[in-house]
């Protein structure tokens, strides 16, 4: 059995105990051993990042440039290979996991780019003969803490951006996807980051998470995952002083008017809500039907649900892959009984045979928005259909939610796209398109409990991995 250990100032170091990574498509095979760092392993690597910090923070934009740029060809040429490990550890279908690793890849590509284009300002100040300088400057240490759904987007987006602006880095992936990051830690060396620039620590997140959150050498955390543990990690950054952003959970509306296209309606619902297993924080878990198409939208809807394939997700054949592991699938299982309770008709949703964590896309019809099925956030193939009256109505209940990530709406009316486009209370909208699926060289980020902090990805990265400093020169 292949070990994996954590970097840490440039060496592979054992964890207190190594930990199998085990394909959630058939949970009898094993991936690999995983190093488990304690807190000991944490403030080894946060001095090993302090350490290297002056280094790496003057070390300027071509050098960083390089190493980012060599880190994205170097996954790029590998995709076809991490995209086969990503979906053997987080079970989204091999074109998903392949399409998400080339986007790691663009991702490094893109902040190899960021790195020549970390521009200041300069202007007059208003006393005469004065000049007022404004530039950008590292933040430091910055601690990086990836949940399992996007096992090498997600750490790619934040370290990509933090080495851009000359920051070092500990990563932190969750700990039922080591393996993509452990990639790109090995990447990142192979690419000429230097030594204690980019640390490793898989661990447990109350263990090395938690460490990481707690410790005074670290000066910002970028955390993505769930609400409660998103409210603590803010605690505490704000009780040590750290910067922090937070991306947590989504309960997104898509929203289908009368005059929509039906077709491309179910299609960017089906995709929205169940692609990816439904086991992303903007998919469309809240379909909002105008009562004109309802019925019509719900007969096509469950037809082509009928027809998703679920199984492993190394099979060209299936379209959705295994939830990542027993407790996901019994949580949305337990969902599935409540909306039965709630009084919802179920269609989908059962368990399938296999040596996997194998699960049914489940449709909620008859639910309403005040139902906890329709205010939670489940993280499954799960959608409640709701019906309105009208498109104001449809507007009111999108935005009655405590989350604000993406919100959608399919019509071919250009009046109600763009006033939907003004009023969603979210921080993506998406007209005729999925609720999920983003471009990697825009801001990504919600509103509301979604998230906190500065937006992530994109040139608006920067504004969370700097600091600016304003001189005043006088002559
Ligand atoms: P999920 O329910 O999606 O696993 P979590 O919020 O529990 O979401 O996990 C997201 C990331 O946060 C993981 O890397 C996990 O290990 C880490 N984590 C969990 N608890 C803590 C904690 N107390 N402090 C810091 N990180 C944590």
């Amino acid at each position: 059995m292949d070990t994996y250990k954590n970097l840490i100032a440039g060496q592979w170091v054992d964890g207190v105990q190594f930990a199998p990574n085990i394909n959630p498509s058939n949970t009898g095979e094993v991936i690999g051993l995983f190093a488990r760092a304690d807190g000991g392993a944490v403030d080894a690597a946060a001095e090993a990042a302090r350490a290297a910090l002056p280094g790496w923070s003057a070390a300027g934009p071509q050098m960083r440039h390089n190493v980012l740029d060599a880190a994205g060809n170097l996954i790029m040429a590998r995709r076809e290979e991490l995209g086969r490990l990503l979906s053997r550890e987080e079970g989204k279908t091999l074109p998903e996991g392949i399409g998400e690793v080339t986007r790691a890849a663009q991702i490094f590509k893109f902040f190899a780019g960021e790195a020549l284009r970390l521009a200041g300002e300069m202007l007059p100040s208003v006393r005469a003969g004065i000049d007022v300088m404004i530039e950008r400057q590292p933040v430091g240490v910055v601690g990086l803490i990836t949940p399992w759904n996007f096992p090498i987007a997600i750490p790619a987006w934040k370290a990509a951006p933090a080495l851009a602006c000359g920051n070092c880095v500990l990563l932190k992936p969750a700990e039922l996807t080591p393996g993509c990051a452990w990639e790109i830690a090995n990447i990142l060396k192979q690419s000429g980051c230097p030594d204690g620039v980019f640390n490793l620590v898989m661990g447990e997140g109350s263990v090395a998470g938690a460490r990481m959150v707690a410790h005074p050498g670290i000066d910002a955390i970028s955390f993505t995952g769930s609400i409660a543990t998103g409210r603590d990690i803010a605690v505490q950054c704000a009780q040590t002083h750290k910067r922090v952003q937070l991306e947590m959970g989504g309960k997104n509306p898509m929203l289908v008017l009368d005059d929509a296209d039906l077709d491309a309606a179910v299609d960017a619902c089906v995709n929205g809500a169940f692609f990816s297993t439904g086991q992303r924080c903007t998919a469309s878990s809240r379909l909002i039907v105008t009562d004109a198409a309802h019925d019509a939208f719900v007969d096509k809807l469950a037809a082509a649900t009928d027809r998703l394939i679920v199984g492993d997700a190394l099979n060209p054949d299936t379209h959705i892959g295994p939830v990542v592991d027993q407790n996901q699938l019994t949580q949305n299982l337990s969902y599935i009984a409540l909306a039965r309770e709630e009084g919802c008709e179920v269609t989908g949703g059962g368990e399938v045979d296999g040596p996997g964590f194998f699960q049914r896309p489940a449709i909620f019809l008859g639910a309403s928005n005040q139902m906890r099925i329709s205010r939670e956030e489940i993280f499954g193939p799960c959608a409640s259909v709701i019906r309105v009256a009208d498109y104001e109505e449809g507007l009111a209940v999108a935005n009655d939610s405590e989350f604000g990530l993406s919100a959608g709406i399919c019509t071919a009316s250009l009046r109600c796209a763009n006033h939907f486009r003004r009023h969603a209370k979210a921080g993506m909208v998406m007209v005729n398109l999925p609720t999920a699926g983003v471009d990697y060289h825009v801001p990504f980020g919600g509103t509301k409990r979604s998230s906190c902090g500065p937006r992530e990805q994109g040139a608006y990265a920067r504004e969370f991995y700097t600091v600016v400093k304003t001189s005043y020169w006088s002559p």
